[in-house]
């Protein structure tokens, strides 16, 4: 008989049956609103022949709606005390691979040639919590080209990632993410829809990521630094913040800025990613 692994008292038994609680610390907060995972499946990508590497599958009830929609799923988990129980849950999906490791450790473009055959790859997953930047900004730089990346983050979270330049949300991970590709907010997911639930809403946003990037970025690492200096020190000015991060003279940076057409005095997050591989371009 098909499980219902949105069923609280199903999760329960079979966490009971291997003796496991849930592990605050790996952000463990499982999806118990059935429709909620069928739609972030359905959503991820359009391309049914498609690898999905999914990130956290927990027992596995986003696993089992990517493995009916996709040609092949990867699924990397953390928590060894789960790895019994996907055998259990997915042993009806031959195309399903569960991978017991921490995603931040894995070689993604070994992965990729290892499992996707050729095939287009994208990433879904119900992000743990403490991880989210971190586990983003892993994927965008391993040099894998994802055709798309969705994922499930806290809602604030979500603003952030879509924010534009000027907002009050824009970050370094939106000006970062800006440069990979275009950034979708798909729907909110009430706290209620986990177990346990937590404190604040959630959201799924996709992440069409660029074939071919429209901006050219002669010194990458460069780059990367203006993003991330201008961020640090957010109170400072632009002006400020870089040249002490970067040891640039203030007059030159002035008028780099000034040529971008904007004033002295401005702060980073009034820039748009353009605007940021125009500067580092300026000043290289
Ligand atoms: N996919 C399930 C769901 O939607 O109900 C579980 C999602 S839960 C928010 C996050 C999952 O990520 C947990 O299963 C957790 O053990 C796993 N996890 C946490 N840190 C991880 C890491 N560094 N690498 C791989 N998996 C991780």
């Amino acid at each position: 008989m098909e499980m219902d692994l949105c069923n609280l008292s199903v999760i329960r038994s079979l966490m009971a049956e291997e003796g496991i609680a849930f592990r605050k610390e790996f952000g463990q907060n499982f999806l118990i609103n059935p429709k909620v995972p069928q739609r972030i499946a359905e959503n991820c990508t359009d391309e049914a022949d498609s690898m999905i590497l999914e990130i956290g599958p927990g027992i596995g009830c986003l696993t089992k709606e990517l493995a009916i929609r996709y040609a092949k799923v990867v699924a990397v988990e953390i928590d060894r005390g789960l790895i019994p129980i996907l055998a259990k849950t997915l042993a009806d999906h031959p195309n399903v691979t569960v991978l017991n490791q921490d995603v931040m450790k894995v070689d993604l473009p070994r992965l990729v040639q290892e499992y996707a055959g050729g095939k287009p790859v994208s990433v879904c997953a119900n992000l743990p919590y403490y991880i989210t930047t971190p586990i983003l900004m892993y994927l965008l730089e391993s040099g894998v080209r994802f055709s798309s990346i969705t994922v499930m983050v806290q809602n604030e979270v979500a603003d952030r990632l879509c924010a534009a330049a000027g907002d009050a949300d824009y970050g370094q991970i939106t000006a970062m993410i800006g440069y990979y590709g275009r950034v979708k907010r798909l729907f909110r997911v009430t706290a209620g829809s986990f177990t346990p639930a937590p404190k604040v809403d959630s959201a799924v946003v996709r992440i069409d990521l660029y074939e071919e990037s429209p901006f050219t970025v002669r010194d990458f690492a460069f780059f990367q630094n203006i993003v991330r200096g201008a961020f640090e020190m957010r109170r400072k000015t632009l002006v400020n913040a870089l040249s002490s991060k970067l040891s640039l003279p203030k007059d030159r940076i002035a008028a780099a800025l000034a040529e971008l057409g904007f004033s002295e005095t401005v702060r980073g997050e009034k820039l748009s990613t353009k605007d940021f591989v125009d500067l580092s371009g300026l000043l290289l």
